[in-house]
């Protein structure tokens, strides 16, 4: 088992839920104290105060961050508000840069995670200190590869770490900027134990309505934070303009999330009903990919029509029930319940595909 300290021993002072808040980019000193004198004024104080300072961004021409300088202005944070700090760092050199200045816990981005050289060379550049280190999740959804990227720095002796959950990128379902797929968090949590999973419903919405939405069920999951972007003029931000809530939604946010911890619940219906919404969450995934499956098959079916090939191919269909048996039970699966569920999918594909081919003879005539 890895060992790792949580967040609570970092030696920073946090404790849970915590609560990462801040503009996405750092734009100037005057809006860095905006921001922090109206967290102030509204009372809402974040665990922790969040900047981008180098923007990685999809397109060439957007603001890409303004850089070390942004790093001096974090002064005006810690004199207002007496919070660690936290930035991305994209590469060794901004890892340099954010040791030298002081910065308290960097982050890794969802574009630097997928990369396991620019992670090796964050972690290289970090080695030897002992500074708290966030992941978030690739932007594809792939534990092993989020998992990994927490492993490189775990394996040049960087123990403090913490893993973020932002969503992932999804080319057909547009009701986010980046779907939140709630069982990998969970797993992590399984996997790696004691791995707390920070949430950022600000990347995951993309918009100033549903972060509340979206908060609660991190909540609800069992997470063990935010991380919510916070500008004092959001339409005007220099990036992410539409996700941005000034500290005013953010404290209205805050006060309306219950933060009962579900797992760690007194009330066993509590327990109980968490998990179920967990089952109610996956059920929907499983339909969405059964969905998915059967729109494939029926593009398959189409092609097999134009081509004149048969429905039933059955060194392909002894070759998917082989395979996918295999794997089923390696995922502890018995073989009986691979078999009843492949038999049944496939008999529903077919029964499809012949449908579709009678429907466009039926059409030909
Ligand atoms: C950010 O936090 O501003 C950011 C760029 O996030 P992500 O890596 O999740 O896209
Ligand atoms: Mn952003």
């Amino acid at each position: 088992m890895k060992t790792h300290k949580q967040i609570k021993d970092w030696g920073l002072g946090l404790s849970g839920p915590l609560i990462i808040a801040g503009p996405c980019s750092a734009e100037s000193p005057e809006q860095i104290e905006k921001i922090c004198i109206e967290m102030k004024e509204e009372n809402v104080i974040p665990s922790m105060f969040r900047a981008g300072i180098w923007k990685p961004r999809t397109r060439p021409g957007s603001f890409e961050g303004i850089g070390e300088e942004g790093l001096k202005w974090m002064e005006i944070v810690r004199h207002h508000l007496n919070i660690p700090i936290t930035v991305e760092v994209g590469n060794a050199a901004h890892a340099e840069i954010a040791l030298r200045n002081k910065v308290d816990v960097v982050w890794v981005g969802a574009r630097t995670t997928v990369n396991p050289f620019a992670v090796q060379e964050i972690a290289d550049a970090l080695k030897g200190t002992d500074i708290p280190v966030m992941v978030k999740n690739p932007m594809n959804p792939d534990l092993d590869l989020w998992m990994g990227a927490l492993e490189r720095f775990h394996a040049v002796g960087l123990t403090k770490l913490a893993a973020i959950h932002r969503g992932f990128s999804d080319a057909y379902d547009k009701r986010f900027r980046n779907k939140p797929n709630w069982s990998m968090p969970m797993h992590l949590k399984r996997v790696w134990t004691g791995m707390e999973v920070i949430n950022d419903p600000s990347h995951i919405v993309g918009k100033r309505d549903g972060i509340l939405e979206i908060s609660q069920k991190a909540m609800n999951f069992g997470l063990d934070g935010l991380m919510i972007e916070t500008h004092h003029d959001p339409d005007n931000a220099w990036s992410d303009a539409k996700q941005q809530v000034t500290p005013k939604r953010l404290k209205e946010i805050l006060a309306a999330i219950d933060f009962k911890k579900p797992l760690e619940s007194e009330q066993p219906n509590e327990r109980l009903n968490d998990l179920r919404r967990a089952v109610d969450h996956l059920d929907d995934q499983l339909l969405d990919i059964l969905q998915e499956r059967f729109a494939v098959i029926d593009q398959i079916g189409a092609h097999k029509r134009e081509h004149h090939l048969s429905v039933f191919q059955s060194d392909r269909w002894k070759d998917v029930m082989e395979s996918r048996t295999q794997k089923g039970v390696q995922k502890n699966l018995s073989e009986k319940f691979m078999k009843e569920l492949l038999y049944s999918i496939h008999e529903e594909s077919v029964k499809r595909q012949e449908k579709q081919l009678r429907e466009s003879e039926a059409v030909k005539k």
